[in-house]
């Protein structure tokens, strides 16, 4: 019995996910999480960004009969992207916020009431402010996106969240899903007891999102990061990319960089006043801006979905963070870059950051394991995902370690010219880019000034660059060579390892330096050849990107809210030249296929050589779409250029197969019922006099509904 309860929910399910998004099956853990909240049972969902979390809660609020979906999230930027998305999908959804006046609050409040809001947007202080006098509203069930922001162990707490244990209080029987893509251990479990909810269903998606290359490199100076990071701007010059720095300062420095190279960038931190950051957001969503110089402040919740790359200017505070962050990348599921860039410099600014914070000892540690991945020579995707608990027994093959293993040799000697430098100077006098300077035998001021110029080991690493010594001088520090002096102007001192190597008695083993450079100008020949070589689906694909700008253009929606990379790139693949065929495209719901599908259409069909005009398709399906999507028989009719009595004799069969219910939007009950009633009283006559009062095919329809009324009452 529960068997087939089961299937029935599933196939609804299959059909909403169908209907509304355009695509044909689940990913892994999805259903189970649907049928869970459905079925009235918290839930807990940790899926990393871009897994497809929205879905687990947005198909319960379509399931339910009735009520409304209250969904909790941090940020107003946040809402109004899901919402947007949302609509632009035909569910409605709207969102309860500071930046819209409060009359507008209302209305959506009252529609919320009214049955006519499937899902409700609002900030977690507003919610728990009004919720005790939302006694009217029914609510399906409450979801808590970014719930990790609930916990003190989290990286992002924030205190309003704490308080939502209260929904349960006040709703008990409303089921409570909370939704996460951070997952230590510590928040997961906080997050279920600090919401109250009861024996709730758990799911953990996997972590991999193996389309996003990873690459690490140490030691870069800024000029050889902002060359890189405009070189990525130029090898994907119609997608997007974030680049995070640690402060404020760097973000806007980078900025002006990328801005003198001719790279349009937008900046994005907590020091900006909300019009100038809302303007960036903007920009960025929009496609105006390439690249985005932020802090962390930017990006929760970011649904773009043709962010093709995201560098970390610097190395970032704990695992966790950083996975979310360049989580945004790739997440249409093509091929993506996630490029972090680290000195000891930084770590320098991150220990002292964590020595000032609460928790120290937990955050020192998370940022050691930050600092181990930055160093790893082992395949870096199973560090992140060991971090995460799940363990890979074969390197990924996508990632800077597993493509280029980094050779190995001898170190002892550069060891010792660093140790003697260090020696000669006193010991505990120098930092490391003094170090570099006496190495490199630089003539700058200071290092005459304290005489370093005439010691011995003064230009006895002439021959190695700036870069090449500042990464070298980092594995040092990382295998205890050297130790830096937290406590005395970050000053390098030496280790009785060291000692050992100035002595002559133990050896190191360093990696070989890479080139970011190097790198960067393959990646560049790369793209070009890319370009020269591209082939007719690239060039569709582009031409669909083209009709998506002017598309989002005319209807002011960022271009993913129309579709999204994957979905045109899959479009480029079918080449749907009707209606039917694009239905089937993945990620075209009914909505949008009748909003957006014909300017498509007409461009594929220009482009394959066809006839342009009449995008006819295989018409049964098509019919119900257009009439779901609002449009009246004589507008069908005239859409696919056929008679309306064809349309009639379509309804008819949908109306036979239960496909459409919404009779009075065919036929009113007075045609109905005179039809009927000239039938029986007159059945050789009726057709000779029914033609003269109705259009041709309205018979076929009335008779269409008699029977499937009659199948109502057996
Ligand atoms: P998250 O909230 O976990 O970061 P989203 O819910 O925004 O992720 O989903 C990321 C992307 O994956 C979206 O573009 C979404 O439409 C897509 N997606 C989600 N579920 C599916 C599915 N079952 N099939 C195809 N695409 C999906
Ligand atoms: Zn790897």
């Amino acid at each position: 019995m529960e068997i087939e309860y089961n299937k029935e929910l599933r196939d609804r399910a299959l059909a909403l996910l169908a209907r509304f998004y355009g695509y044909r099956s689940f990913r892994p853990g999805q259903y189970e999480v649907i049928e869970a909240v459905a079925g009235g049972r918290d839930a807990v969902v940790l899926m990393p960004t871009g897994g497809g979390k929205s879905l687990c809660y947005q198909i319960p609020a379509l399931l339910a009969d009735s009520g409304c979906a209250v969904v909790v999230s941090p940020l107003i930027a946040l809402m109004q992207d899901q919402t947007q998305a949302l609509v632009a999908n035909g569910i409605p959804a709207a969102a309860v916020h500071s930046n819209q006046p409060e009359s507008y609050n209302r209305q959506v409040l009252d529609a919320a009431v009214e049955g006519k809001i499937r899902l409700l947007y609002i900030s977690p202080e507003r919610l728990l402010a009004e919720i005790d006098s939302w006694g009217k509203l029914r609510i399906s069930l409450f979801a808590i996106d970014e719930a990790h922001c609930i916990s003190q162990w989290g990286h992002d707490f924030r205190p309003d969240y704490a308080q939502l244990s209260k929904l349960k209080e006040v709703r008990p029987n409303v089921p409570v899903i909370a939704l996460t893509a951070t997952a230590d251990r510590l928040t997961r479990d906080d997050i279920a007891e600090r919401l109250g909810l009861r024996s709730p269903y758990c799911h953990t998606g996997s972590f991999d999102r193996p389309n996003i290359s990873l690459r690490a490199y140490r030691g870069a100076d800024s000029k050889t990061r902002v060359g890189f990071i405009a070189s990525l701007a130029r090898k994907y010059p119609q997608d997007s990319g974030v680049a995070y720095c640690l402060s404020r300062a760097g973000t806007e420095k980078l900025h002006q960089a990328l801005l003198a190279r001719g790279v349009r960038s937008v900046c994005y931190h907590a020091g900006m006043d909300a019009a100038s950051r809302d303007a960036s957001m903007k920009a960025f969503l929009d496609g105006s801006a390439q690249v985005v110089c932020a802090t962390i402040a930017f990006g929760m919740g970011i649904d773009k979905s043709n962010i093709r790359w995201v560098v970390h200017n610097n190395l970032p505070g704990n695992i966790e963070s950083y996975y979310q962050e360049i989580g945004r990348a790739g997440r249409d599921g093509l091929p993506a870059e996630a490029v972090l860039f680290h000195s000891v410099a930084d770590v320098i600014a991150r220990r002292k950051f964590t020595m000032d914070s609460g928790q120290q000892a937990i955050n020192m540690e998370k940022l050691e394991r930050m600092e181990a991945y930055a160093e790893a020579r082992v395949c870096r995707r199973r560090i992140l995902l060991s971090y995460f608990s799940e363990e890979r027994d074969c390197d990924c093959g996508n990632c800077d370690v597993c493509l280029e293993p980094p050779p190995r040799f001898d170190g002892t000697i550069l060891a010792q010219k660093a140790l003697s430098a260090v020696a000669r100077t006193g010991w505990t006098n120098i930092g490391i880019m003094t170090l570099i300077n006496i190495l490199r035998g630089s003539l700058r001021a200071d290092i005459r000034r304290n005489g370093y110029d005439s010691i011995k080991t003064f230009g006895a690493g002439a021959d190695l660059g700036y870069n090449e010594w500042s990464d070298y001088i980092s594995q040092m520090v990382q295998l205890g060579v050297f130790e830096i002096a937290y406590d005395d102007s970050n000053h390098l001192r030496v280790t009785p390892f060291g000692q050992r190597i100035l002595r002559g008695e133990a050896h190191v083993t360093l990696s070989a330096y890479v080139e970011a450079d190097r790198n960067r100008k393959s990646g560049a020949a790369k793209a070009k050849k890319e370009i020269r070589q591209s082939d007719p689906t690239t060039e569709l694909f582009e031409q669909l990107k083209a009709v998506r700008a002017d598309v989002a253009r005319r209807d002011g929606v960022p271009p993913y809210i129309v579709f999204s990379d994957a979905t045109l790139m899959d479009m480029a693949v079918r080449m749907p030249a009707d209606l039917d065929a694009m239905l089937a495209v993945n990620g075209v719901g009914e909505k949008k296929a009748v909003r957006y599908g014909r300017g498509f259409i007409a461009a594929i069909r220009k482009f394959a050589g066809l006839a342009s005009g009449r995008q006819q398709g295989s018409s049964l399906r098509e019919t119900l779409v257009l009439f779901n999507a609002g449009e009246s028989v004589a507008e069908i009719a005239s859409d696919k250029g056929v008679k309306s009595s064809t349309i009639y004799s379509h309804i008819a069969e949908l109306i036979d197969n239960d496909m459409i219910s919404d009779y009075g939007r065919v036929i009113d009950r007075e045609a109905y019922r005179d039809i009927m009633e000239t039938l029986r009283s007159n059945p050789d006559g009726a057709y000779e006099v029914l033609k003269e009062r109705y259009p041709a095919g309205l018979v076929g329809v009335a008779r269409a509904v008699a029977r499937a009324l009659e199948r109502r009452t057996l």
